[in-house]
């Protein structure tokens, strides 16, 4: 691995990069088949991601034609791999065999062990005999939407496939490792002007947020529309503020800390909500909400931006639901993609009929809505926001911090990269979008 590296540090190009043999094994964030049970009985909120998620080699894979190896300079932390780690809702294991039933090339990841990641920049390897657009030396970040281009379903909107996965969630090799195994059609042009941490934080929770607001399978906003974003500095609030300023409309972030409503004041967002501060209860207990609250949530919205929300950007999910559909306007959407605080959702569909709105169920994006959202990302419209950055070797201490939602934005980890900072190309372009809003997260974080 350390060829590579010092290779890939001394910008060596594709023919010397191919040309280098490929290490036999490799050092990526897993958990383990053995261990799926060794939570049972504690709090979901106590499970800890530093007890299950190990740091290990692991042997490289065989490369499928339609796929590529790619030298992992940079990963991130999202929610999904905390989820792998607590084992809920389900342990990914389930995932991966069904996979390994699917073809040859799918029993690859039916394995003892599961290295997570579904975020990832680095530089091609070495490519499958079928793939076309993509060459060993080309630096890349790493999409999660891994389709099978073989299934009829899969076409026209790929998330509608009905073998869709999420790379490095219900795929093994994922990207928390040195080297990632993807799908050529997971492969993107990685931001010249971003470094390799600051580009790693993007895909996922940014074409997530990209399909929510701004895409036809999504809400489609429209310039003026209001826009309620829960969890508004958060991995995907933070993208999502961002798509409704650029698209003309006026967004309503919800925060937990003084602290995240000056980051977002910072960020241009206005209109913040400081939840801890309303101490807003929607549920009086376990089983009844409280439509008084809902109410005057309501009226702090309207007080804020002058009327209901047209959207409302839902994932905390059963703690938040009641009252997003209660504050969306007459005829608005909720748009949800999670349900960070439990899925079984509860609201009162009288204000759901009566008022003739709507609740549109998302899931990561399909090539093109990915494609569109990191060249906006490319062009410097969209920033990164990267707020933290750990080495591969602390993985659990970074998926701990967003379980226990300690950070702001994304957590970037370092997998190859020795240092931050480094693989920027551009320049001229990171002085013109301007260095202190990129660095906006990072400067806030830790
Ligand atoms: P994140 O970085 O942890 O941000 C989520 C934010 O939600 C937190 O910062 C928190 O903000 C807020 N929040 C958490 N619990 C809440 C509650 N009970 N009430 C109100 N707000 C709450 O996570 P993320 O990356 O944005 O992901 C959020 C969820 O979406 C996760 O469940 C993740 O698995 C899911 N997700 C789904 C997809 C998909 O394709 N379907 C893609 C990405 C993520 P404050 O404390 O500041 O309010």
């Amino acid at each position: 691995m350390s060829e590579i590296l010092q290779a890939v540090l001394d910008g060596a190009d594709g023919a010397e990069l191919a040309a280098l043999p490929l290490p036999e094994s490799y050092r990526g964030a897993l958990v383990r088949r053995e261990e799926i049970q060794m939570f049972e009985g504690v709090d979901s909120a106590e499970k800890d991601p530093r007890k299950s998620l190990h740091v290990e080699e692991v042997a490289l894979p065989e490369l499928a034609p339609d796929e590529a190896y790619v030298a992992v300079m940079a990963s991130s932390i999202n929610f999904n791999t905390v989820w792998s780690a607590i084992f809920e809702p389900l342990p990914t294991f389930g995932f991966l065999d069904r996979l390994g039933k699917e073809s040859t090339w799918g029993a690859r990841h039916a394995l003892g062990y599961h290295v997570v990641g579904s975020d990832a920049s680095g530089v091609v390897l070495k490519v499958g005999s079928a793939v076309r657009n993509w060459k060993p030396g080309a630096k890349v970040t790493v999409h999660c939407n891994y389709v099978d281009d073989q299934d009829p379903s899969s076409h026209d909107d790929s998330m509608l496939a009905a073998n869709q996965r999420i790379w490095g969630f219900e795929t093994n090799f994922g990207g928390l490792a040195e080297i990632a195994v993807v799908k050529a059609n997971q492969l993107m042009p990685k931001p010249t002007h971003l470094s390799w941490e600051e580009s790693a934080v993007n895909a996922l929770c940014n074409s997530t947020s990209y399909r929510m607001l701004v895409s036809k399978n999504g809400a489609g906003m429209s310039q003026g529309d209001r826009v309620l974003v829960w969890g508004a500095s958060g991995g995907l609030g933070s993208y999502a503020v961002q798509y409704v300023l650029n698209g003309g409309g006026i967004p309503l972030g919800v925060v937990s800390s003084p602290e995240k409503v000056e980051l977002l004041h910072d960020f241009g967002v206005d209109a913040v909500i400081d939840r801890r501060a309303g101490d807003y209860r929607f549920w009086l207990d376990e089983f009844h909400q409280d439509e008084s609250e809902w109410r005057r949530f309501g009226k702090d919205v309207r007080g804020l931006i002058g009327e209901d929300p047209d959207i409302v950007f839902e994932h905390p999910g059963r703690q938040t639901m009641g009252a997003s559909v209660f504050v969306a306007k007459r005829g608005g959407l909720i748009v949800t993609c999670a349900a960070t605080s439990g899925y079984m959702i509860e609201y009162d569909n009288r204000h759901l009929w009566m008022k003739l709105k709507s609740i549109k169920g998302s899931h990561f994006a399909n090539y093109r809505e990915a494609w569109d959202a990191n060249a906006l990302v490319c062009e410097g419209k969209i920033l990164p926001p990267l707020s933290a950055v750990y080495p591969l070797a602390e993985v659990g201490e970074a998926a701990f911090q967003v379980h226990r939602n300690l950070h702001e934005g994304k957590i970037g980890v370092l997998c190859l990269a020795p240092s931050e900072g480094l693989g920027i190309d551009d320049h001229e372009l990171r002085e013109r979008v301007g260095e202190d809003r990129i660095t906006l997260f990072r400067r806030h974080g830790v």
